[in-house]
C-alpha cells in the first residue's frame, strides 16, 4: 500500500502557545496534587477519578484522553511492566509499585499533554533508577527541542542519555506534535540521529516522552486491547512534557521553564513534583503516539 502523504506541521502563534500552555499547567498543577494520593491500596481508579475531577474545576478544561480513540479513562494509569495506555481499575497500588500516569487537557480548543512515573511509598533500587534515568532522557530530549535542529536531535539526545546505563529505550512508541488536536505530525521518535529529520521552527509544539524499560525494548498489547506492557515483564516508566520551538530555547508548556542555548533555565517553571532519586517522583508518550 502506498504510504499516504502525511499532513503538514502546523506553526503556533505565540497566543496560540499561551493558550496550550495554560493547559499544560492545568496538568502540572494536577501532578503536584496527585503526588500525596499515590499511596499503597489507592486504586488506579479512584486516582482517575481524581484526575477527572480536578481537570473539569478548571474553566472549560476537559480530559482530552476521554472518549478519544474510545479510551475509557480520564488518565492512563500504567503499573510496573505496563508503558503506556493503562485503563483505570479497581486494581490497588502496592507498595514497590511504580505507576506512570499520562494526562491530556483540551481547553478552548487547545491542548496539551504530559506524563509523570510515580513511586508508590518506597521503591526498590531498580525502580528508583529507571526513574531517574527516564527523567533524565527527558530533560535531555527537552533541550534539543529548538529552532535551527532537527527533530532526529531529540531521539538522539534520548540515545545519548539512556545508552551508558543499560537501559532499553521502547521504540515502537513515539511522542508527536500537539496543538489543536492531542497528536499531530510530526511523530517524535526516542531513537534519532542528530541532523536528521524535519528541521525544527519556531512555533512548532511537540509532545517529547521517552518510555524507557530495566530489560527487552520490545512490547505487546495487552488482551484489554489498551494497555502496553513490555514483553519480558520488567519495570517501564514513562515521562513527557509539551514543548515549545521559541526564540528563547524550548519551552516547557507542562510546568518547566525556557532553556538557553546552554542548556540553563533562564525563565520560568517551579521543579515539577518532588525529585529525582530513590523515594522520589520523577517525570511522563507513543509509532503509537502516547
Ligand atoms: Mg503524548
Ligand atoms: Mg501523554
Amino acid at each position: 500500500m502506498a504510504e499516504s502523504r502525511r499532513p503538514p506541521v502546523r506553526l503556533k502563534s505565540p497566543d496560540e502557545i499561551r493558550a496550550i500552555a495554560q493547559c499544560g499547567e492545568i496538568i502540572a498543577a494536577l501532578f503536584a496534587e496527585l503526588e500525596p494520593r499515590v499511596r499503597p491500596g489507592v486504586s488506579t481508579a479512584a486516582l482517575d477519578r481524581f484526575v477527572d475531577d480536578f481537570v473539569r474545576s478548571h474553566n472549560g478544561a476537559v480530559p482530552a484522553f476521554k472518549g478519544l480513540y474510545d479510551f475509557p479513562g480520564s488518565a492512563c494509569t500504567s503499573v510496573n511492566e505496563e508503558v503506556v495506555h493503562g485503563i483505570p481499575s479497581a486494581r490497588a497500588l502496592r507498595e514497590g509499585d511504580i505507576v506512570s500516569i499520562d494526562v491530556g487537557v483540551k481547553r478552548r480548543g487547545w491542548c496539551a499533554d504530559s506524563a509523570y512515573t510515580f513511586p508508590v511509598g518506597e521503591v526498590g533500587r531498580d525502580a528508583a533508577r529507571l526513574m531517574a534515568v527516564t527523567y533524565e532522557a527527558l530533560d535531555a530530549a527537552v533541550k534539543a527541542v529548538r529552532a535551527g535542529g532537527h527533530v532526529g536531535d531529540i531521539g538522539a539526545s534520548v540515545v545519548s542519555a539512556v545508552r551508558p546505563t543499560g537501559h532499553a529505550i521502547i521504540r515502537d512508541l513515539v511522542g508527536h506534535g500537539i496543538g489543536r488536536a492531542i497528536h499531530e505530525e510530526p511523530q517524535v521518535s526516542n531513537i534519532g540521529r542528530a541532523g536528521f529529520g524535519l528541521p525544527l521552527r519556531e512555533g512548532m509544539v511537540l509532545a517529547v516522552e521517552p518510555m524507557l524499560a530495566v530489560g527487552t525494548d520490545r512490547i505487546r498489547t495487552l488482551d484489554d486491547g489498551w494497555t502496553v506492557a513490555t514483553l519480558d515483564g520488567s519495570l517501564s516508566a514513562h515521562f513527557e512534557h509539551t514543548v515549545a520551538v521559541t526564540q528563547e530555547g524550548p519551552a516547557i508548556l507542562t510546568g518547566g521553564g525556557i532553556w538557553d542555548s546552554a542548556g540553563e533555565k533562564v525563565a520560568g517553571g517551579a521543579p515539577r513534583v518532588g525529585t529525582v532519586g530513590a523515594r522520589a517522583t520523577v517525570p511522563h508518550s507513543s509509532a503509537l503516539p502516547s
